[in-house]
């Protein structure tokens, strides 16, 4: 099911597969469109993808490359999908599945839509690849480009965690620290792209990048016994991977690989960088940009691009977009890794922390079946956790082990099954 062109997501007018991302009749976004999926059997799909590899490109019948993948990849998608029994206990719910994309290359689901963004730019020829990153894609653009030789540059803010630039400055990329936020390093990027022969994975080549998050979908469709949960409770930043994900299941169930309707979808942010959640909030079909300021700042996008395309996605589904305060957030990191051993960005305690908060406001009907969206690791942002919990520090005889163990409050009691 080759991709056939690029079409305005406002006015509908059609543009070739090439670099480009914006309308030029109504400055609307572009997105890939498909030839019909019609006359495939839903059965020789099916197949097609089980007989692919254990990565995103099993699901290259969705994504807009003309040609075979490229080999020189790092592999990523097929994460983990692991049932949270005791996470859901906690919450009073039954069934809450997590979505683990803290297991891709570079740990965070940037590694998806990067590897997609870099196979079409390959296709197109270019050498070169970008970002205007929050982080995360910074990481993943570095190690892709790394992986298949080709030249990167990623913008960041200057004040990102320590940890995310290191494991970027590793591949041997250019990083250019941009005294600003995300926003300002965005523009910037968009002004460098007019100017230079380079893919901007998520500027010039975004159309291709957006594609990359619907594997999120089918996956979890996959790793559930190709069934649509109902309810995705997830992350926005941009807007991108939220509404991507229900994309995924809208298509599968389009062309019969899975019955029913897509799932509620609850979007997650951070108090300090809400625009989405306070639009959502107020009523309101567009949002006012913001100045970020949280400890989530591989979400701290203050203007996001898809935000009413999340707000509307929200609302024809019967979710929701919910905010989260810094402590929230902490609490939540810590929430997921006491429940299920998975130890979470501050992307993924924002999550965890919506997800608490449905489930405490009554939101969610005991019997769904929830998947949390777990977009990132702990490891990366070690800060949110210090100070959170506190170390024994003995002289090394078993008498100060007895008594200090002794003076310690008791761990908190497991809830009874
Ligand atoms: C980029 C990112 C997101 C959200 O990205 P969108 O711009 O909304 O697609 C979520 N979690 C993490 C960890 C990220 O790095
Ligand atoms: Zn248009």
């Amino acid at each position: 099911m080759p991709p056939e062109s690029l079409t305005c997501k406002e006015c509908h007018t059609v543009y070739p597969l090439d670099a480009s991302y914006v309308c030029e009749r109504c400055f609307g976004p572009l997105e890939v469109t498909y030839a019909s999926r019609a006359d495939v059997e839903a059965a020789e799909l099916r197949r097609r993808i089980q007989a692919g590899p254990h990565s995103i490109w099993r699901y290259r019948d969705f994504l807009p490359l003309t040609s075979p993948p490229p080999r020189d990849t790092l592999p990523a998608g097929w994460t983990p999908l692991l049932r949270a029994d005791r996470l859901a206990e906690r919450l009073g719910l039954r069934e809450v599945w997590i979505k683990n994309d803290a297991a891709n290359p570079t740990h965070s689901f940037k590694d998806r839509v990067v590897a997609v963004a870099l196979a079409r730019a390959k296709e197109l020829g270019y050498h070169t690849i970008a970002c205007a990153s929050t982080g995360n894609l910074a990481n993943a653009v570095a190690a892709h480009a790394a992986a298949a030789g080709l030249d990167s540059y990623v913008f960041i803010p200057s004040d990102l965690e320590e940890q995310k630039i290191l494991a970027t400055g590793v591949y041997g990329t250019t990083i250019v620290a941009v005294r600003g936020n995300y926003d300002d390093v965005n523009r910037l990027c968009t002004e460098v792209s007019g100017e230079r022969e380079w893919a901007f994975v998520n500027i010039n080549f975004r159309p291709y990048y957006a594609e990359g998050s619907k594997t999120i979908a089918y996956e979890i469709a996959e790793q559930l016994g190709w069934q649509v949960p109902d309810r995705i409770v997830g992350p926005i930043a941009s807007g991108s991977q939220f509404t991507k994900i229900a994309r995924g299941f809208e298509e599968w169930i389009e062309v019969g690989l899975l019955a029913g309707a897509v799932p509620t979808m609850n979007g997650a942010q951070a108090e300090g960088c809400s625009p989405v959640a306070t639009a959502f909030a107020a009523g309101q079909d567009v949002c006012r940009p913001v100045k970020p300021d949280t400890i989530a700042k591989s979400l701290a996008i203050g203007n996001p691009a898809d935000g009413p395309y999340a707000l509307d996605l929200a609302r024809r589904t019967g979710g929701g977009i919910d905010a989260v305060t810094d402590e929230e957030i902490k609490a939540g990191i810590r929430l997921l890794a006491e429940t299920t051993g998975i130890f979470t960005e501050t992307a993924g305690g924002v999550t965890t922390a919506v997800l608490a908060k449905l489930a405490e406001r009554g939101d969610i009907d005991p019997g769904e079946r929830v998947v949390a969206i777990i977009t990132g690791e702990g490891l990366k942002t070690l800060d949110a956790v210090r100070g959170t919990f506190e170390t024994v520090e003995i002289e090394p005889s078993y008498d100060a082990f007895e008594a200090s163990v002794e003076a310690r409050p008791a761990p908190a009691q497991p809830v009874a099954a």
